[in-house]
């Protein structure tokens, strides 16, 4: 009843992109998601750069890639894989409640956590003040001051978005230049409502409920507190990984090395998305990344 052929692990764009190929190509798929499928993606108010969506809420798409992937057979489970053992040819997962599953191949699609700018009291705020995501907590600081501490894509479409919700939003970045999109840069830059705070780093975190930041300025030395409700931390994302430490081959910053056919180095074992030493991260690519594995899952299981 355990075994499969396929098993993906991780319910984000990439694993149920794996889901629907491999499922269409005929095979019994597992899903892995964890308690909340969707990943990154899900945590997303607003997808505009996934061609032929416009506009797409994150949510929405990635719940649509789920139902694709059932509709075509994939079995989604809301449990999390705990423990691998990739040395035999059929490949061994214990489940975070104590079940073991059995599978010719498996497809990592794990993803990403949010990185932590790494403040002593930091992650006692979490859900007092200091938040991962605009689209689940902004609505709490309505006309309030926040903050977004990163310069990617994530701060920028993150401080638009409160921008609409909040008097004012801080974003404030290590640097000068912004390594988001420049119609992100540009949409910040013209918006009234969000003050940019450049070279700057978050140096503490006041108040429990937050009240206020301490933020230091690397190029002058200036020091101040911003009054602040909220910060919304978008300083990138680490692998979620550990769970494979060991098992399959890692990077130095523990990303998984793939090659184009998105293969490991472990037989049978294949990744895809955010988890990946890729040059990008997109909703896209991790979708293709899904595609392309899964296609190659199914080659395998023919080759075997
Ligand atoms: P990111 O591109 O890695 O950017 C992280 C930002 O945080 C950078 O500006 C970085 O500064 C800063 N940072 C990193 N560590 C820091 C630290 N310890 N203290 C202060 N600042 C720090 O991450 P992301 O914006 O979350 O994006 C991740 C991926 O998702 C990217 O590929 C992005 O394109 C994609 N994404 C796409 C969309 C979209 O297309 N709509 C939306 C969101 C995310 P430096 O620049 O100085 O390194």
């Amino acid at each position: 009843m355990n075994n499969y052929d396929v098993i993906i692990v991780g319910g984000g764009p990439a694993g149920f992109t794996a889901g629907i190929y491999a499922a269409r190509g005929g095979v019994k798929v597992a899903i892995f998601t964890g308690l909340q499928p969707g990943g990154q993606a899900a945590l997303t108010h607003k997808i505009e750069n996934f061609s032929g969506v416009k506009d797409a809420e994150g949510y929405l798409l990635v719940n649509t890639m789920m139902e694709q992937a059932i509709s075509f057979g994939a079995e989604v489970l809301y449990s999390s894989i705990e423990e691998v053992d990739f040395s035999g040819e059929e490949k061994r997962l214990v489940s975070d409640d104590g079940e073991t599953y059995y599978s010719k191949a498996v497809i990592i699609a794990t993803g990403a956590k949010n990185k932590l700018i790494g403040l002593e009291n930091e992650k006692d705020l979490i859900g007092k003040g200091v938040s991962f995501c605009a689209t689940c907590d902004g609505g709490f600081f309505k006309n309030k001051s926040v903050a977004v501490n990163g310069g990617g894509d994530t701060a920028l479409t993150e401080a638009l978005y409160l921008s609409n919700i909040c008097s004012e939003v801080y974003l404030i970045h290590r640097r000068q230049g912004f390594r988001a999109a420049q119609i992100l840069i540009d949409r910040v830059k013209s918006n009234p409502k969000i003050k940019l705070v450049l070279d700057s780093v978050v140096t503490s975190l006041r108040g429990e409920p937050l009240q206020s930041i301490g933020i230091l300025n690397k190029e002058t030395g200036e020091k101040k507190d911003i009054s602040v409700s909220a910060l919304f931390v978008a300083i990138g994302y680490l692998p979620n990984t550990d769970v494979f430490k060991g098992k399959v081959n890692l990077n130095e910053r523990d990303y998984i090395p793939t090659n184009n056919k998105m293969e490991t180095n472990l037989e049978g074992v294949f990744a895809a998305g955010d988890v990946r030493d890729t040059p990008m991260r997109q909703v896209i690519t991790a979708c293709a990344d899904g595609a392309i594995a899964a296609n190659s899952a199914l080659d395998y299981l023919i080759s075997r």
